[in-house]
């Protein structure tokens, strides 16, 4: 299907819009001032009438007991020139004044063009000549009557015709104005819209082809747009992010496994050419380093399984404080050896978790907690139960760790400068597996440390979302 540019669609549409409504307002308000005129020339009309009628009435003089003809010939006359054809009659109804009979031909010649000029711009008018009758009093009694015919229900003059086309012409003019400016809005507003559309459209297609480094950077006020550009900048970031923690996973992996690799192969070399006898020292050196690798790729592949989507978890309902004594205990020889006090303190908190991998937990941050010390310290396990969740510290007293660090221990093979330059120390994915169970059962995990003080990492499990 053929498909149109939205800026085309909106516009279009919004001018469509703008068409009809402007169009119905023209027609509805031509319309009514038409129809206004109109009843406004037919209440003219009979004001007049009734006006004629009156200045008719004073024609008569009662102590002359007579009408003042002349005077009323003058108002006849002048009547005839405004359409009023009148018939003034005296009270026993004998024809007085008969404007057809003064000027026939005149009184045709109006009736004629009055007619004519009706039913041309009026067809569907149907007006005729009607005549209206007056009773003519004074001091309240009946002096005669009069007879007014004009065009009903009302007529025209060529000046009126002028002026109801000049409104209409004003009308139309108004129309085409607010048509051509509404179109012009139209136009803005699509572009409005549109703009950040095709801009974040294009964002889309450099992340599609890619480059995760572009954002939107436009200001928009329209709440949908906002998101809609505020979701894509959110997803270049995290694939950006993603992209780099790809990258730094395999230039880490090599990293981890180039010092042992290089070691044994430097090992074998020197004892396959002679040069170095193959003792039992040398060649455990050599099993040590292969014992490393080793480690290694078990650790990737727990992670792997770990973050692989379908962690299933067997929970079982489990008391945090006897598993905490369970661990502390598995490390008991690890401790004597660097004289390192282990205490496990708090609450009995009975909690549905995974129970193997909630040790797992306990067992990389108490391990961690006795390596990152450096002897004569403690290390502390407190269990705290509340209504809502089951809190767990590790807490040690060992080198501890810087704040920039701190954000980024729990990224894979991250490892501080400090611990990096310790003979022990694994590949740095203790914590992003500690993370990784934490997050399946829907907790959280954080740190507070401080540097040459000890560090206390807190495990915070829901205990709602547990049962799920
Ligand atoms: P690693 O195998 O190196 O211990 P982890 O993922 O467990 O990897 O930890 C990442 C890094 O965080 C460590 O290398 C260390 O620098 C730092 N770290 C973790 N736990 C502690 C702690 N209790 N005290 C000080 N530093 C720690």
């Amino acid at each position: 299907m053929k498909q149109y540019k939205l800026r085309t669609v909106l516009a279009i549409r919004f001018a469509l819009l703008i068409l009809v409504a402007i169009s119905l307002v023209s027609i509805i308000s031509n319309v009514l001032i038409n129809r206004q005129f109109e009843s406004y020339v037919e209440k003219q009309q009979k004001i007049e009438a009734d006006d004629l009628a009156k200045s008719l009435e004073t024609q008569y003089h009662i102590g002359k007991n007579g009408w003042n003809l002349d005077y009323v010939h003058g108002i006849g006359m002048a009547a005839l020139d405004d359409g009023f054809i009148i018939k003034l009659y005296d009270k026993d109804e004998n024809i007085l004044w008969d404007a057809e009979n003064h000027d026939m031909r005149l009184c045709h010649e109006v009736m004629e063009s009055i007619a004519v000029r009706m039913q041309n711009k009026r067809p569907d008018m149907e007006g005729s000549f009607q005549v209206h009758r007056y009773d003519l009093m004074q001091t309240g009694e009946i002096v005669g009557y009069l007879d007014i015919s004009y065009y009903s229900p009302y007529y025209m003059d060529e000046t009126d015709f002028q002026f109801m086309s000049a409104l209409n012409r004003i009308l139309i003019a108004i129309g085409g104005v607010s048509l051509v400016g509404a179109m012009s809005m139209g136009i803005l507003l699509s572009n409005k819209i549109v703009k950040p559309i095709s801009e974040t459209v294009g964002i889309i297609q450099q992340i599609s082809m890619g480059d995760y480094n572009t954002r939107f950077q436009g200001n928009i006020t329209t709440k949908e747009l906002y998101e809609l550009a505020h979701a894509v900048n959110h997803m270049a970031e995290s694939l950006e992010e993603q992209e780099n923690l790809r990258k730094r996973l395999t230039s880490d992996v090599a990293h981890e496994l180039r010092t042992p690799v290089a070691n044994i192969a430097s090992y074998m070399e020197m004892m396959m050419d002679g040069v170095l006898e193959p003792t039992p020292e040398r060649l455990e050196t050599c099993y040590r380093e292969w014992q490393r690798i080793s480690d290694l790729i078990s650790d990737l592949e727990r992670l792997r399984q770990m973050e692989s989507e379908h962690l299933v978890l067997q929970k079982t309902e489990v008391n945090l404080r006897e598993l905490s004594e369970m661990v502390m205990k598995n490390f008991e020889s690890r401790l004597r050896q660097k004289q390192i006090e282990g205490q496990v303190v708090g609450d009995e908190s009975l909690i549905l978790v995974d129970r193997g991998r909630m040790q797992q937990v306990m067992s990389n941050l108490v391990s961690n907690a006795i390596k990152y010390s450096d002897g004569k310290g403690m290390v502390r396990i407190v269990i705290k139960d509340t209504k809502k969740n089951s809190i767990i510290y590790v807490e040690d007293s060992g080198i501890g760790i810087s704040t920039q660090d701190l954000n980024r221990i729990f990224e894979r093979f991250y490892r501080t400068d400090r611990s990096r330059n310790r003979k022990t120390g694994g590949a740095g994915i203790g914590l992003t597996i500690v993370k990784t169970i934490v997050q399946a059962h829907r907790g959280t995990i954080t740190v507070e440390s401080e540097e040459g003080k000890g560090s206390r990492f807190i495990v915070m499990l829901p205990k709602g979302n547990s049962l799920q």
